[in-house]
């Protein structure tokens, strides 16, 4: 059994720093307003004017002397971000609101979670409240008119006196993030000045422009990895909930102008439907101010549907906020672009053509198109939504009370009535992350300190329930319950053809991270304490006749042996099981010299006594060295999230590009070499086209020094190192570059398979692992995996060569599908899902799908770690 105590060492260090931050009045309540310095006389120039960036840091002064200058702007530096650049949140409303936000803020959590609060006091708190408004910017750097807008967005606010803009600042605390990715600001004004003037200008950005998750920064939003997200998440799903959230992005330059709100087909279930009736109410009004400011190629309902990934715009609804999400046709960052009018085409989902149709009445003609026009366009979408909301302040309160109340009573009458996390587990130190995630949403968290027994089922002590009567009953079905996508008209076409999810089929993160839940359909009755977090479990240090051993079920025993590497410190792993070790268990002896306790404290993990000699039983482990490739066009997002987790846990790794893999001799360097899931030729640079980002364009339009392929020079070298014992390791479609180039006589059962073949676009499937095979130490016999669109299942062709091929994971015979969305499981039913195969003096390792997908995957975290550490074999 397996019980932890928490530290309190650690304090919520965001939490803490926004409610001191709400406790300081904004100095200038009583000042007269004074004259509020212009965009235009701060930057020089008007905020979206051609070929003209502002830069991050500039925007930073401006708003902090918009604070000065006006007593309805309050800045908020929430934290450094992910490369050390100020996060910000401007709170704008009344210079009285501002001075009582602490007040204004309990108010709205009570509205937001009214449980045990009557009527009538619910009513005095509509009366009294405000509503609260969230908009973040140009997440997606390369869109970069967001961030522009919202300079002039906050003058507006600061320096308007009119009835409208009064309204708003009496009705409305409008906390506005203005930019929610401040490192790809920067980077991308950067790349632009650099190509301004060059027959490059206007050429997207080389590398990610968020440097682990590049545009994959708006798929973190439940998982919040980045610190960015952390504090997004903070701010609107714990310290606020915002009744309404617009996320400002920019789209493909050829089709409408400007998307608005609502959502286009299908739509999830789970949520309240006032949330989207409200995004339709929001949207009507953004598209009517639109048209009546004489904008054009506005379109709503259309392109983007309502089910999409778990970022911060489509994950909103689920928290009882109408969560939105804009979209600007892209110049060529700040460089006009010219759209001839037969250029102009249609979209997807509701917009069959360039013309007319009830929710875009006015086509944009076509001719020069501006990063000024985008600006525009945001600038009034960002407006009416305040507008509509300080216009309607009692409504939009009531109904986010009613929201919050309805969400708790379907989920205290309706056949789930909670999840239970049991605390023993295969990984229970994971368990606590999930946990973790799971504050991190606001969503309400209890435990059981004595055990029990629930629906004939023993539930030992500290074990987790989350109750679904709670307002975010909905997001709790979607993070811990099995799921199907739908199969109907808005997913499968007339023909047949199956119409790829937006993102994943599936967000079950439960699954993803290899936490068991348990479902059930009646209240828990046993006595339950409310869980505070943080999570931090102290691992506990016992000294045994023969030393320790750290669980090797548990991800961080990888971190907790890191750290050991880092101190020199021997560690054994055991290879076949004696007493109650098995294999996969880290042992490290007596005589270690390193402050384990430390090493305890700061993963969790527990050295328990080791009263048994393993030695026989076990290898002394090496720490390999690690070599990963990386491209430009875009960079790989695959490769860079893969970064984040070998940092997070403490894997050296050497980044690798195109020059270090072509000179060759890598086994003098590298014990393993990482392909990041990514298509051949974009390793290559054989193919030409890459697919990153919205406006992704061929090599040519980079700058020399940006083109990136490692060519046939590459391949013979990567090849050369895995004869001289290298180890390649090769995620996902990355296995077609071994497949296609070395002859391995392995085929991928499911390559060009049509939808209605075979369709697995981001579900997790059910799979077996051989966890007497050192790359699948430490896994459970059965589990989980996350496969993609795109993604392999081996099949072995015949040969007399086969004994070099293992097979270290393997989908079973039938019944694949945990949740998401399967066609076609008789073509990977017992084919492998992860190979080991021998070549020369070294191996080539392929794992099919994604065990490390956005650093989200934890379940199959240990597949990657297993072959970054050495095996028996090469002891
Ligand atoms: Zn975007």
């Amino acid at each position: 059994m397996i019980r932890r105590s928490f530290s309190p060492r650690i304090v919520v260090g965001v939490l803490f720093f926004l409610l001191t931050a709400f406790a300081i009045p904004n100095q200038a309540v009583e000042a007269q307003l004074q004259q509020i310095t212009t965009p235009e006389e701060f930057f020089g120039f008007q905020m979206g004017a051609d070929r003209t960036i502002a830069r991050w840091d500039r925007m930073v002064e401006y708003y902090n002397l918009l604070q000065q200058q006006s007593p309805r702007i309050h800045v908020v530096e929430m934290g450094p971000s992910t490369l050390g650049n100020p996060f910000l949140a401007l709170f704008i409303s009344a210079p009285d609101n501002l001075a009582r936000l602490e007040e204004l803020r309990q108010i709205n959590a009570q509205l937001s979670d009214p449980r045990g609060i009557p009527e009538d006091r619910i009513r005095s708190l509509v009366a009294a409240g405000k509503v609260v408004i969230n908009q973040s910017m140009s997440l997606h750097a390369t869109e970069i008119g967001g961030s522009l807008m919202a300079v002039e967005l906050a003058y507006d606010l600061a320096s308007r006196n009119d009835e409208e803009a009064l309204r708003i600042l009496d009705n409305v605390i409008f906390t506005m993030i203005p930019s929610l990715n401040p490192d790809g600001q920067i980077m991308v004004t950067d790349w632009y000045r650099e190509t301004v003037g060059t027959e490059f200008e206007g050429a997207s950005y080389p590398s990610l422009y968020h440097i682990y998750t590049g545009h994959d920064n708006n798929r973190d939003a439940f998982m919040t990895n980045t610190i960015e997200s952390v504090y997004q998440a903070t701010l609107m799903f714990r310290e606020w909930i915002p009744q309404a959230y617009i996320d400002h992005h920019q789209m493909g330059s050829y089709s409408a102008r400007y998307y608005v709100p609502p959502y286009a087909e299908p739509i999830r279930p789970f949520s309240d439907p006032l949330v989207w009736r409200e995004m339709s109410w929001y949207g009507a009004h953004i598209a009517y101010k639109e048209e009546e400011a004489g904008l054009s190629g506005i379109i709503n309902s259309a392109i983007y549907g309502g089910w999409g990934h778990f970022g911060f715009h489509w994950i909103t609804p689920f928290h009882n906020i109408a969560g939105m999400l804009t979209e600007a046709a892209s110049s060529r960052l700040a460089t006009p672009i010219y759209i001839h009018p037969d250029e102009l085409r249609g979209g997807r989902r509701q917009m069959p053509a360039h013309e007319p149709q009830t929710t875009f009445p006015n086509p944009w003609p076509g001719g020069w198109w501006r990063l000024r026009d985008i600006v525009e366009r945001q600038k009034v979408s960002a407006w009416a939504t305040l507008d509509i909301a300080a216009r309607n302040k009692e409504t939009v309160l009531w109904n986010a009370y009613l929201k919050a109340k309805r969400q708790t009573e379907r989920g205290a009458s309706g056949d789930r009535a909670a999840y239970i996390i049991p605390a023993e587990q295969h990984d229970s130190r994971t368990m606590l992350v999930l946990i973790e995630k799971l504050l991190g949403q606001g969503i309400e968290v209890q435990q059981s300190d004595l055990g029990f027994t629930h629906e004939d089922k023993v539930y030992g002590p500290g074990t987790f329930v989350v109750s679904m009567a709670q307002p975010k009953m909905g997001l709790v079905r979607w993070l811990l319950g099995r799921t199907f996508y739908p199969q109907n008209s808005y997913t499968i076409d007339q023909l047949g053809n199956t119409i790829r999810p937006y993102d994943m089929a599936g967000d079950v993160f439960a699954e993803f991270m290899g936490v068991h839940v348990d479902e059930v359909g009646t209240q828990v009755a046993a006595p339950l304490s409310i869980v505070s977090g943080p999570m931090n479990p102290v691992g506990t240090v016992s000294a045994g006749a023969f030393g320790y051993r750290l669980d090797g079920r548990l991800n961080h025993s990888f971190k907790a042996v890191n750290m050991l590497f880092d101190e020199g410190v021997d560690v054994r792993r055991v290879h076949t099981a004696v007493g109650n070790l098995v294999p996969g268990d880290f042992l490290v002896g007596s005589d270690a010299d390193a402050d384990l306790e430390e090493v305890a404290i700061q993963t969790g993990v527990d050295f328990e006594a080791l009263s048994t000699d393993a030695t026989s039983s076990s290898f002394n482990v090496q720490r390999l060295r690690v070599g990963m490739y990386q491209r430009y066009y875009g960079g790989n997002m695959d490769e860079g999230w893969t970064r984040w987790l070998l940092e997070h846990y403490d894997f050296p790794y050497t980044t690798l590009m195109d020059a270090a893999i072509t000179a060759g001799d890598l086994a003098n360097d590298y014990d393993v070499i990482i392909l990041p899931a990514d298509r051949v030729s974009a390793m290559t640079g054989e193919g030409g086209e890459t697919e990153s980002g919205p406006y992704a364009t061929g090599p040519e339009s980079y700058p020399p020094e940006y083109r990136s392929g490692f060519g046939q020079a590459g391949v013979d070298a990567l090849r050369a190192f895995v004869e001289h014992g290298g180890t390649l390791l090769t995620f996902a479609e990355a296995g077609d570059l071994p497949i296609e180039k070395f002859g391995l006589p392995l085929t991928n059962e499911v390559a060009n398979k049509p939808g209605k073949e075979f369709w697995c676009p981001g579900s997790t499937l059910r799979m077996k692992f051989d966890n007497t095979h050192p790359l699948a130490y430490g896994m459970p016999e059965e589990g989980l995996g996350t496969f993609l669109a795109r993604n392999h299942a081996y099949g072995i062709e015949s040969t007399p060569h086969s004994h070099r091929i293992q097979i270290v994971a393997e989908f079973p015979e039938r019944d694949l599908l945990q949740s998401g969305w399967l066609i076609g499981e008789e073509l990977i039913a017992e084919k492998a899902a992860m190979v080991s195969a021998e070549f020369g003096e070294g191996r080539i390792v392929m794992i099919g799908f994604r065990a490390q997908h956005r650093a989200q995957t934890h379940g199959t975290f240990k597949l990657v770690f297993n072959a970054l550490v050495s095996g028996p074999q090469s002891n």
